[in-house]
């Protein structure tokens, strides 16, 4: 009963630690995936960053393309100096976007940290990038000469810059759209690395709930059908029990009474010779003195006969002691004429 039960305790504590371990592995899995998504998140804001500023330098390189044609041509409906300007402006956009891409830059929000197949791609743009970059400086950098000496520089010294530019552009172009299709692709592929991520994830979320069902949950339900079906059986048989020990003590009163009817019909006659002093009559006729004696505050009616020696019990001290329980329960009657006194059962059974 008690290794059984040491048993069952250690049997709840494996399971406990179980459903501990399960339900530590759920939440671990719910945390990873959790973190996953949110670096994935912040990774693909990142990557549409870089993105968008990757095809802006195609279209910065083009803006500018056209911003420094639009100095040669006459007939430009943008004044010279709004399109001295916008060159500058955009040059220095080109140039620092550029270097964004290459290096990072946290006010733009670009990571830096390209690929090897990023950066060569970027490295391989950078001729191209230097051409434009030199070319529009020195370009810049002439009109401002000729501005301080307030001379308008001419289109034939600035169409060899504006040459180099066109001569360039293409290139840096090209090589930019395939930077752009370069970091599509590898954004591309980090979502689907994600996902399968997720679904391993999720795979192993699914693969711990089945193994917590077959485990903790399975076994813990057997043991409450077991428990439930053990209670239920301990309370029949604790029924069948008390059936068992009403019936016995039915039979038990039954002979009991069947003894004592038994028990008067043989009762001897007896004379009252003074309370505890009585003299009943044996099977020969003659009579035995029986007394009553206290021992150990028990009052003990004691016969005189051989049986009584021999068994310290005999019929005739029983017969007496009847006799002198009545007595003591009628005091008056015996008061009135105690020679003369029968008990009932005594009367009943002279009379018979
Ligand atoms: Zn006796």
């Amino acid at each position: 009963m008690k290794i059984g039960l040491q048993n069952q305790q250690h049997s709840t504590e494996r399971l406990r630690h179980l459903y501990i371990i399960a339900l530590s592995a759920i939440a671990i899995l719910a945390i990873l995936g959790q973190v996953l998504i949110q670096y994935s998140l912040i990774q693909q804001s990142s990557d549409a960053r870089v993105i968008n500023y990757a095809g802006r330098q195609r279209y910065l390189s083009l803006k500018l393309t056209m911003a420094v044609c639009g100095l040669l041509i006459p007939s430009d409906p943008i004044d010279r100096d709004s399109r001295i300007r916008e060159v500058r402006t955009t040059l220095n956009a080109v140039v620092y976007e550029h270097y964004g891409l290459l290096y990072g830059d946290a006010a733009l929000g670009l990571p830096g940290g390209n690929s090897p197949a990023v950066m060569q791609l970027l490295n391989s743009v950078e001729p191209n990038f230097q051409a434009i970059k030199d070319a529009v400086t020195n370009m810049l950098d002439r009109i401002d000469r000729d501005d301080a000496s307030f001379l308008k520089t001419s289109a034939s010294v600035l169409s060899p810059y504006v040459d180099i530019v066109l001569a360039q552009e293409e290139g840096f172009a090209t090589t930019m759209d395939k930077t752009v299709a370069q970091y599509q692709h590898e954004a591309e592929g980090r979502v689907t690395r994600l996902r399968l991520i997720e679904v391993v994830l999720c795979s192993l979320t699914l693969c711990t709930l089945l193994l917590e069902g077959r485990f903790i949950f399975h076994p813990a339900i057997s043991r409450l059908r077991r428990s439930m079906s053990a209670l239920v059986q301990a309370e029949k048989q604790v029924a069948a029990h008390a059936e068992e020990v009403e019936r016995k003590n039915n039979e038990l009163e039954l002979a009991f009474d069947e003894a004592m009817i038994a028990h008067r019909k043989v009762m001897p006659h007896a004379r009252v010779i003074s309370l505890g002093h009585y003299q009943v009559q044996g099977s020969r006729g003659n009579y035995y003195d029986v007394e009553s004696r206290n021992v150990n505050g028990i009052t003990v009616l004691e016969c005189k006969c051989p049986m009584y020696k021999r068994n310290m019990i005999c019929s005739h001290s029983l017969a007496a002691a009847s006799l002198h329980s009545a007595l003591l329960r009628q005091p008056r009657n015996f008061s009135q004429s105690p020679n003369n006194f029968r008990s009932p059962d005594i009367r009943r059974e002279r009379g018979s």
